[in-house]
């Protein structure tokens, strides 16, 4: 812990803990404004250093120079299977298990319809209420595809046991609740799927990069996840997809283009899959998109999860202990579970007036974000944030409310991303 029981946590407790902390140097890997303490790295992850040279290089050498020759020449084309297997270790997987895919939302299309169409006598798939929308939209749409299948939702108070039974064909879940910052028990809740013969879907946006995860272990299924969020893939980097290699060749997925096919280069007319989890692609990869994911993810295979983790824990519980006792008087609820177990990397205050407060703190350069109707939400990205920093955050935020700070007219003006 940070600070010494029974007392109250000073900044020179938060100083010292950092002198101390082995990730502190990958704050010199990344590029962040002066003056700046980002609390969002789960909303967009912080540039990394080594990406503006590396995609320089890609867009220079390989586009300019190598042109279509470096397709072949720079390996373009068996990128999204080679930073698949970038990806695997973060997320437990084995090699040829991940391919990066298109946006996580149209991942998720392609792998909900695959899985549904793994368990053709059943009619039914399993949602959370509160998840975040895209997936439920998503799953409209395959509900409508697939003519006539039901959809279940989980509610805040119903529970797996509620809605299980002999119909249900799949389960799409987020391993970490995007508002809540609640994570799920993988290992325990897989299981308790697989019993009820279904097949689970994994969304794991939330917690790629913040949480050791164990697929394999777990015998998952399929997982999806952004790898701009703590993983620092760049705005709109695409996402990746896990499907267990038992599951490859079961496997159909829906939007059937050219680079899923078993031999894209012989053009012919009928598709014939690729096998293995090639067969998830689907057409041109963005390759500039992809250096800058390439570039990151070469820094992540040195970095242990464990400590990451360990960091995350530290600096959750420590920003909970201070809201608690420096903010009582203005916040609510902190709604995060206080038992580490169901904890991701974020934390959630419900504050009154919560957009504007947020508009003013990040105006003073502590940068988190708003989720309607009333949630602060902080994100804690261990590679970059320090203990001082969510000191200093707390303390900005201290000085907003008790000066009403926020009641400055700019800060209600509703922009359009929140
Ligand atoms: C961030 C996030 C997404 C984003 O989907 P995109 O297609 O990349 O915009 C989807 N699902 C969850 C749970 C997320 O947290």
């Amino acid at each position: 812990m940070i600070g010494h029981a029974g007392t109250p946590v000073t900044r020179a407790d938060c100083l010292a803990w950092d002198r101390e902390d082995e990730l502190a140097a990958y704050r010199e890997r990344f590029v962040l404004p002066e003056g700046v303490i980002y609390l969002d790295g789960n909303s967009l992850g912080a540039l990394p250093v080594q990406t503006a040279p590396s995609v320089e290089s890609v867009i220079r050498r390989e586009w300019g120079q190598g042109l279509v020759r470096s397709w072949n020449d720079a390996g373009w084309f068996a990128k999204p299977e080679v930073l698949g297997d970038l990806v695997a270790p973060l997320i437990g997987a084995g090699p040829g298990e991940v391919v990066i895919g298109e946006s996580t939302s149209v991942s998720l299309f392609q792998m909900l319809t695959a899985a549904v169409r793994m368990r053709p006598g059943r009619r039914v798939v399993v949602a959370e209420e509160r998840s975040f929308p895209t997936d439920l939209y998503l799953l409209a749409s395959v509900q409508e595809i697939a003519g006539g299948l039901e959809r279940r939702l989980l509610g805040p108070d119903s529970t797996l046991d509620d809605v299980l039974d002999d119909d249900v064909a799949v389960v799409l879940l987020s391993h970490v609740d995007y508002r809540t910052g609640t994570m799920h028990d993988l290992e325990t809740v897989t299981r308790r799927i697989h019993d009820a013969g279904a097949l689970v879907v994994w969304d794991l946006c939330h917690s790629a990069g913040a949480v050791p995860i164990d697929l394999t272990g777990a015998e998952v299924d399929f997982a999806v996840g952004c790898s701009y969020k703590y993983l620092n893939g760049g705005p709109g980097a695409p996402s990746f997809i896990y499907v267990a290699a038992r599951h490859h060749e079961a496997a159909a997925p829906p939007l059937t283009g050219w680079h899923g096919h078993v031999d894209p280069f012989s053009f012919t007319p009928g598709y014939e899959p690729a096998p293995g989890i090639s067969r998830f692609r689907i057409g041109t990869p963005p390759m500039i998109s992809l250096a800058a994911l390439e570039s990151t993810l070469l820094m992540w295979q040195e970095i242990d999860l464990d400590q990451v983790r360990a960091k995350s824990l530290a600096l959750t519980d420590l920003f909970i202990d201070l809201v608690e006792t420096r903010l009582g008087a203005w916040v609510s609820e902190v709604v995060v579970p206080r038992d580490h177990a169901a904890r991701g990397s974020q934390v959630s205050v419900r504050v009154d007036n919560g957009y504007a407060v947020m508009q003013a703190l990040i105006d003073r350069g502590v940068i988190g974000d708003f989720r309607a109707p009333d949630l602060m939400r902080f994100g804690f990205a261990p590679l970059y944030l320090s203990a001082t920093d969510v000191w200093d955050a707390v303390a900005v935020l201290a000085e907003i409310l008790e000066t009403n700070a926020w009641q400055a007219p700019q800060y209600a003006v509703r922009q359009s991303v929140t």
